[in-house]
């Protein structure tokens, strides 16, 4: 680089030098040409009228001494001639060997009166003269003077002109090194810092003067280094912080790119695995599980969050994995432990399991013994209504513990459903048929609606994966709500649609109806809109969430649609078999 700038300065100075050598040659040389001659002529023409007043006056000398002497004067070659032109005197020659001047155009001018000049180059001498005639009575006279010295002027300007330039050139030589070293010396600097910041050196400065563009360049780059410097220190200190978070989590946290590589794991998940988790290093290396690596596959191909089960990852442990995509590809996954948890909900379904199967025995007790005394004495007095009381809350309390005994063996998985492929219409007519007396002894109508909105027939409908017994427990509670809480729309409807993946069974009523802010928590345990309605019904608050827990373990779902004052829809989705 340093040469390369050496010889383009260099180059430069030589056109400048060359040109102005050149410029200098034509413009001075002609200049000085000019003033000469016009000099020499000048001089010429005085001593060619003093020549020519001798001739009239000097009557002591012959012409020929006359032409010899003023020649001799002039340094120049003097000639007179006569009227005709005929050669009389000449410094230099014998008039008898010339012939006639009349025609020279010098001489024809001053016999002509005038003084004449000319410059020609000489035939015997062949080099420039410059000829100045001037009259005499009965002729003229004529001094012709070398201008050989007019070019060896000229070659001394041009001798001195290249010397000139030959003193520029070297002080140019001087000048382009001593530049290019400058030059050359910031712009390494530049370079190196810039390879300095490339490698991760953001403290690295130029720190040259901004006198020039260069001078720029370098400010510019020092001022970007240190907004670079100063955004990396941002984004290492948010990334500290971000892992110290990460870090004091009790979830295992681990992010993977896009091919499956480990790119970074809080030490929860460190803690979780034996050998630790290497970065850059196949995420299955790290997690064996095959549910874990398919949540992780599908969040990064779909771009959205999964979550799943994984039992595998530690063995007799079970974790709850949440696979959330990253904006550049990849994803990050949380594992969080569910096996406390799990054991204390085990816990708290085996008590409440126990319980309520403890108390079966005591209340069927206290149910038979209150029964068979109303039934036996008959003069109870005021004691029956006593009685009536025991018996009406034993039973509630035995329908109570049925509930959550169902629900707990629901819920544990305990409860083993039977699913075989069912024809919806035959789900339907099994609801229908037993609760067809009891809603008509209600004054309520319960029908079927054969054919759905979208004119497919219920019959039509492909067959469900279900156990018959537990839907038609599902379908038992729907119907015993839609007759204790719409009564009064004294109208009852069960069907069936096709829905996205199987499908949609519901049961409408066109009662009091359900306001919205309740909606999205009725399914859970003991959740009542209204709880003395409820428990006056004889309501546990247990019916939709056994509902529920029965659609979850068939792999449906359930949902409820309502209005106030417009009736309820609640509609359950089986999966096609
Ligand atoms: P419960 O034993 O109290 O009926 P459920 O779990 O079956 O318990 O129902 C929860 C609550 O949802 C009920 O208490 C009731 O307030 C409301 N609900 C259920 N079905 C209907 C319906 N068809 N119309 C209006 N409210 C209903």
């Amino acid at each position: 680089m340093k040469n390369r700038i050496f010889f383009k300065l260099l180059a430069v100075f030589l056109i400048v030098i060359a040109a102005t050598a050149a410029i200098l040659d034509v413009m001075l040389g002609s200049a000085w040409e000019a003033s000469l001659l016009t000099e020499i002529e000048r001089n010429l023409t005085q001593k060619t009228l003093l020549f020519a007043h001798r001739v009239e006056t000097d009557r002591a000398h012959s012409l020929n001494e006359i032409a010899a002497q003023e020649g001799l004067a002039a340094g120049a070659r003097a000639t007179i001639i006569d009227a005709s032109g005929k050669v009389l005197a000449d410094s230099e020659s014998n008039p008898s060997n010339m012939e006639n001047h009349a025609t020279r155009k010098e001489f024809a001018a001053a016999l002509a009166g005038q003084t004449g000049e000319n410059v020609r180059r000489s035939d015997t001498l062949g080099i420039p003269f410059l000829y100045v005639a001037a009259p005499v009575s009965g002729g003229a006279v004529r001094l012709a003077y070398p201008l050989s010295d007019v070019e060896a002027v000229q070659s001394q300007v041009h001798r001195r002109l290249l010397w000139g330039s030959s003193v520029a050139l070297i002080i140019a030589l001087i000048i382009a090194a001593s530049a290019s070293v400058w030059t050359s010396r910031r712009l390494e600097r530049i370079v190196d810092v810039a390879v300095r910041i490339e490698r991760g050196d953001l403290q690295a400065r130029v720190q040259d003067r901004p006198i020039d563009e260069i001078g720029r360049v370098a400010a510019a780059i020092d001022r970007t280094a240190g907004q670079v410097e100063r955004s990396f220190a941002a984004v290492r200190s948010s990334q500290r912080q971000l892992e110290t978070l990460l870090n004091s989590m009790q979830d295992a946290v681990i992010a993977i790119s896009s091919d499956g590589l480990v790119q970074w794991a809080n030490q929860a998940m460190d803690r979780l695995v034996p050998q630790r988790t290497r970065l850059n290093a196949p995420v299955v290396e790290t997690i064996r599980d095959p549910d874990f690596l398919a949540a992780v596959k599908a969040a990064t191909a779909t771009k959205q969050v999964k979550t799943t089960r994984a039992t595998s990852i530690v063995s007799g442990r079970a974790f709850d994995v949440t696979a959330a995509p990253l904006p550049d590809g990849g994803a990050v996954a949380v594992l969080r432990d569910l096996t406390e948890t799990e054991r204390v909900e085990k816990t708290r379904r085996d008590f409440i399991a126990n319980v309520s199967h403890e108390l079966r025995t005591p209340l069927t007790s206290i149910q038979g013994y209150s029964e068979t005394l109303l039934d036996s004495a008959d003069n109870l007095g005021s004691n029956r209504e006593f009685l009536e009381i025991i018996r009406k809350n034993a039973a509630r309390m035995a329908r109570l513990t049925e509930d959550l005994l169902t629900l707990a063996r629901v819920e544990s998985g305990e409860t083993r459903f039977d699913t075989e492929p069912v024809p919806p219409i035959e789900l339907l007519h099994d609801a229908e048929e037993s609760f067809r007396e009891i809603a008509r002894s209600q004054g309520v109508e319960l029908k079927i609606i054969e054919t759905s909105e979208k004119n497919t027939s219920v019959e039509s409908l492909p067959a469900v994966r279900a156990d018959r017994e537990a839907i038609h427990q599902v379908f038992s509670n729907l119907i015993d709500n839609a007759m204790k809480y719409g009564r009064s729309g004294g109208r009852i409807v069960l069907g069936a649609r096709p829905a996205v993946r199987g499908v949609e069974f519901f049961v409408q009523d066109f009662g009091a109806g359900i306001a919205s802010e309740h909606l999205p928590r009725l399914f859970e345990r003991f959740y009542r809109v209204d709880k003395a309605r409820s428990r006056e019904s004889g309501g546990t608050g247990l019916g939709l969430a056994i509902a529920k827990h029965i659609m979850l373990a068939h792999g449906g779902s359930i949902r409820a649609e309502s209005e106030l004052n417009h009736g309820s829809t609640f509609a359950f989705t089986l999966p096609a078999a």
